[in-house]
């Protein structure tokens, strides 16, 4: 399964949707790989452009500037729900996926977050990948490689 995501070249979320769904729950992907100009962006929100904070999380920061994280919404009909016990849920799904899921970070509690940490990566911290990850889009390296 693990494999699965992987196989593409970045975790996408497909699979977590269909296991979800499999289990009766409805979630959407809302949010995936962004570029630095999207992150850019995204991290003005609430400091020099208007609306509120929504990431602490510089171009270059996250996850998501990499191809190994993605967001999803739980559905209830078309609606979507910001919070709801099935956010829980699904990330037991998504574990058993091999994800890691930011519900259950210490600093930030990003439910509807999950991603697929390279094999490179496994003893690193957050901020060691990240740096790795930078320097691998500057010389073109792959990802996962
Ligand atoms: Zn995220």
């Amino acid at each position: 399964m693990h494999f699965d995501l992987v196989a593409g070249g970045s975790a996408d979320g497909r699979a977590l949707v269909q296991k979800a769904a499999a289990n009766g729950i409805r979630i959407r992907v809302i949010s995936g790989l962004r570029s630095y100009e999207e992150q850019a962006a995204l991290y003005a929100q609430g400091r020099t452009s208007p609306g509120k904070i929504v990431t602490r999380a510089r171009a270059g920061y996250s996850n998501h500037n990499f191809g190994i994280a993605f967001d999803v919404g739980v559905f209830e009909g078309n609606a979507y729900v910001a919070e709801s016990p099935k956010y829980k849920a699904v990330s037991v799904l998504g574990m058993e996926l091999g994800l890691e899921w930011g519900g259950s970070w210490k600093r930030i509690v990003d439910a509807p977050h999950f991603q697929l940490r390279p094999a490179w990566a496994l003893g690193l911290s957050e901020r060691q990948m990240l740096a790795a990850l930078r320097e691998r889009r500057e010389g073109n390296a792959p990802v996962y490689a």
